[in-house]
């Protein structure tokens, strides 16, 4: 395509995300030692940061490994063999839930939804949480994000239910949903959540972060462990430092984007998710395409069915290599089926117009039939109105 040398790569997918320039800078002074008392001070201001976005007093860790270290750190840092806990599993990343607690040798309750939607639609009722609490199970995993189908599952709600009946331990995976949603920890009862540095907080992937509440750290489980023993790192981050050698360069970077985000104030960064979600779902539905999630959607990222004359692969590839707009697919059983539009951390309302634009075109330019800037207009529109209201 000509103009190619003018175009500059963007991405659209529900991590990695943007990463701020600032962030880029300092994650390029490869001169820190980590046994270091600066870096020990960096390490603790991380942590003091990220605290507010897990709406928790205690300090989460940070931990070198993508968001699925974090996930699996939980899993065998609160349960013994042969636990009962149940998953909820909606997807790409609630089947991880499953496959996981299998592979770590639980007895595991398995509550089904269908991919793209959460509890409250398609006749699936929040009971099936109270029915699976009869299995009296150790603890309960799900997402917050659904990141595979672009739903976002109600944390507060579902922690309210399971309060009601049962103490088992409440552990969320909330990789691409902190930043993009409040979570409240301490005051939903929630004892466990994980997140990952690649989403919400606007760095490269390679650190993931894990709170436990009181509770959670009082009854730790009798598992042998050694590279994620949370105790140990528990022990050594209380003053800074790491158990293992530590991404160092990721934490200077994330120190970057946690005081950008605090000088924002978080409930502001929420709202930014929370209205490009909105405009990016009118533009989306305005030129007739169908969206999941319709009842709980995401802030972070907008799915959407490729209509039936469309090969979605394609259109996938058309905007990548036509427009440098990497936009992600679906996975699994939704593969060739869906597109992703993410919009999660450090991308402001012209990315999200850029994207839209690149979209419009690609769909032109697969055959479907539309009028040519309207999902734009129906972008601005909600945009600006949004404004009044967020
Ligand atoms: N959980 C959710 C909800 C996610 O969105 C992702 C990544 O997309 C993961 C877990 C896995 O994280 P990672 O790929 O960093 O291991």
């Amino acid at each position: 395509m000509s103009g190619m040398l003018f175009n500059r790569q963007r991405l659209y997918c529900p991590g990695p995300t943007p990463i701020p320039q600032a962030a880029v800078a300092a994650g390029m002074d490869a001169s820190i030692y980590h046994r270091s008392d600066a870096f020990y001070k960096d390490l603790l201001q991380c942590r003091e940061m990220l605290a507010p976005f897990f709406g928790s007093k205690e300090l989460p860790l940070i931990l070198t490994s993508s968001g699925t270290g974090a996930l699996e750190a939980a899993l065998t840092n609160l349960t013994d063999v042969g636990d009962s806990v149940v998953v909820i599993d909606a997807g790409k990343f609630g089947n991880r839930w499953l496959k996981m607690s299998e592979a770590f040798g639980l007895k595991t309750t398995c509550i089904s939804l269908e991919w793209g939607t959460s509890f409250g639609e398609n006749g699936q009722d929040y009971s099936l949480i109270t029915d699976a609490l009869s299995t009296n199970p150790k603890a309960i995993f799900f997402q917050a994000n659904e990141t595979s189908t672009g739903v976002h599952h109600d944390v507060e709600k579902i922690a309210k239910l399971i309060r009601k009946d049962s103490d088992a331990l409440i552990v969320v995976d909330a990789v691409s949903s902190l930043a993009a949603h409040a979570m409240k920890m301490d005051d939903w009862g929630i004892d466990c959540v994980v997140s990952g540095s690649q989403k919400g907080f606007g760095i490269p992937a390679g650190l993931s972060f894990i709170s436990l509440s009181e509770k959670a750290w009082a009854g730790l489980s009798k598992r042998p462990r050694f590279y994620f023993d949370l105790e140990k790192e528990k022990n050594g981050q209380k003053t800074g430092s790491t158990a293992w050698t530590p991404a160092i360069t990721l934490v200077s970077a994330l120190k970057v984007t946690l005081g950008l985000m605090t000088d924002a104030g978080l409930d502001n960064v929420v709202a930014h998710h929370k209205r490009a979600s909105m405009a990016v779902r009118a533009a989306v539905s305005s030129i007739g395409l169908d969206l999941l999630g319709k009842q709980n959607p995401s802030h972070a990222v907008t799915a959407f069915k490729v209509p039936a004359n469309i090969d979605g692969a394609k259109l996938v590839s058309c905007l990548r290599d036509d427009y440098k707009a990497v936009f992600a697919g679906g996975q699994n059983q939704l593969k060739g089926k869906i597109v992703r539009f993410g919009h999660l951390g450090f991308f402001d309302f012209l990315d999200i117009v850029s994207g839209t634009g690149a979209l419009e075109m690609a769909l032109k330019d697969c055959g479907y039939e539309f009028e040519l800037g309207r999902s734009l207009s129906a972008l601005l529109n909600s945009y600006r109105q949004s404004a009044k209201t967020l």
